[in-house]
């Protein structure tokens, strides 16, 4: 059994079991019958089993808010944001169930050409710990709307939501075996359901280094992989922007990057800004910084949580040190409040280069660098300094140049005059070192099928 801590205070507050390789086998065995089942029901029935979760997680809302509050270490109300984002996808994939098929293809006169679209097989999703139940939705909502059986394996910080979504989604209807969720440790339990041959696609989101790691045990048995890993995006600021619009952006560009204390595979850790307004940016960052409520994860005024960890919390003060020895300058921030659990305050740099270990390394915590730039080249050049490409934005009223700097910029998805990375009618993903495939949107069902094409001759 593992203890699932509550970073704001350190406390146990349950306990789950860890599973070891030798139990896959009876996992995947259960996976197996259940795809048999599913991946022969109709459209309806499937639409109708995720209509029905969604209803489900909709009105167990405060039950999961609070549970993912506790577990992650969330504000009660970005807890509560991130349910209702997860039904949004139950629905959007019940409502897609049926728009996604195969086609009829213009060939030689001597027959007709089809494609089918199938359901990949058993699959596998492996989810990280900083939105525990919205990232495993994206992956478990589009398989089952495929057809697919599907087993899940939460961070091991993280379990609870999982196992809860699980259990409501028998409630709706699920034949049993269909979604399973397993606990245990991802280096031998993860990596005994990546090997298994029986599974056909491992959807996982998570740091690079074990994204790495997967593609390429995967590559044994030409295992589908999708992968979601690490960002360090940009916030590039131009200088045509009003005081008003300014303001506004540095109100959307501070939770572009603070926004669940930093843990956010999308977090414009890196900005720059024209040299014009780098130091009126600055200020006004710094400033909007010191005004976060930083506090208990259950008060509902509270903006700013703590770190998953004592680990991470460490691993980020490490890099506003290293950040500083490298001859950046802290203009706020990285101190430990005087709260229990894993609290930092939110740090702000500037003088920072993309040469700097901070400015290269993904660091999942709350701090930010700011470095001038004088060019738009320039501007798109320091945004592609970096072997990912997740995210970004970009802040200017030229919509020109707002169009020249999205098409140079080496990355899967761009805001323009806003922070707002996700919806779920469009792909997210990244390029690069920050992943292969997509989730969310239509094209997130093509990942979790197969294309068959059969020949009928016409005699
Ligand atoms: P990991 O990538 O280590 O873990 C993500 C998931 O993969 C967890 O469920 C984990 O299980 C599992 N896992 C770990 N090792 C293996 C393996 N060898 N085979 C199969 N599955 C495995 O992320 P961490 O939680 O350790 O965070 C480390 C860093 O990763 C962060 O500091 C951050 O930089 C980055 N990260 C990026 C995320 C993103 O959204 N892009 C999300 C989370 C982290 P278990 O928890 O049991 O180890």
């Amino acid at each position: 059994m593992r203890d699932v801590l509550d970073p704001s205070t350190g406390a146990v507050v349950d306990r789950v079991p860890e599973l070891a390789p030798a139990d896959v086998d009876a996992v995947l065995a259960r996976t197996l019958g259940a795809h048999a089942e599913w991946s022969r029901s109709g459209v309806r029935a499937r639409r109708d089993v995720l209509r029905e979760i969604a209803h489900l997680i909709r009105i167990n809302t405060d039950y999961l808010a609070r549970l993912e509050s506790t577990q992650a270490g969330k504000p009660i109300g970005a807890a509560r944001g991130e349910v209702g984002a997860a039904a949004e996808v139950f629905e959007f994939y019940a409502g897609a169930v049926d728009k996604i098929h195969g086609s009829t293809i213009p060939g030689n006169a001597d027959g007709t050409l089809l494609t089918f679209r199938e359901p990949i097989g058993p699959s596998v999703a492996i989810v990280p710990w900083n939105f525990p139940l919205l990232i495993l939705c994206w992956k478990v909502a589009p398989a089952l709307a495929m057809g697919n059986a599907v087993v899940a394996k939460p961070a091991s910080q993280t379990p609870l939501t999982a196992v809860a979504l699980a259990e409501l989604a028998e409630g709706a209807g699920l034949p049993p075996g269909t979604f399973q969720v397993v606990t245990g440790p991802g280096g031998s339990l993860g990596e005994a359901l990546v090997t298994d041959p029986r599974v056909r696609k491992v959807s996982f989101t998570g740091s690079t280094e074990v994204g790495r790691r997967i593609m390429a045990l995967a590559a044994e048995d030409i295992t589908r992989v999708g992968l979601e890993l690490g960002g360090k995006s940009a916030n590039l600021v131009f200088d045509d922007l009003s005081d008003d619009q300014l303001d506004a952006c540095v109100a959307s560009s501070l939770w572009s990057v603070f926004d669940n204390t930093g843990q956010d595979c999308c977090a414009r850790s890196r900005m720059f800004v024209h040299e014009s307004v780098v130091e009126d940016f600055t200020e006004r960052l710094v400033a909007a910084t010191e005004a976060i409520r930083i506090g208990p994860t259950a008060d509902d005024e509270t903006e700013l949580g703590p770190l998953i960890s004592e680990e991470q919390r460490a691993i980020a003060e490490g890099y506003v040190a290293s950040a500083q020895a490298d001859g950046a300058r802290l203009r706020t921030g990285g101190s430990r409040p005087d709260l229990p659990g894993s609290y930092l305050a939110p740090a702000v740099l500037d003088r920072a280069d993309v040469g700097m270990r901070f400015m290269r390394e993904e660091i999942f915590g709350p701090v930010v660098g700011i470095q001038p730039f004088r060019t738009e080249a320039e501007a798109v050049a320091l945004a592609n300094a970096s072997i990912h490409g997740l995210s970004g934005s970009i802040w200017c009223r030229d919509v020109g140049r707002a169009l020249r700097v999205a098409r140079g910029v080496e990355t899967g998805m761009l805001s323009v005059n806003t922070s707002s990375s996700v919806h779920i009618e469009a792909p997210f993903g990244g390029v690069k070192q920050s992943g292969i495939g997509r989730d969310q949107g239509l094209v997130a069902l093509e990942h979790f099928s197969e294309l068959k094409t059969v020949f009928i001759a016409a005699d």
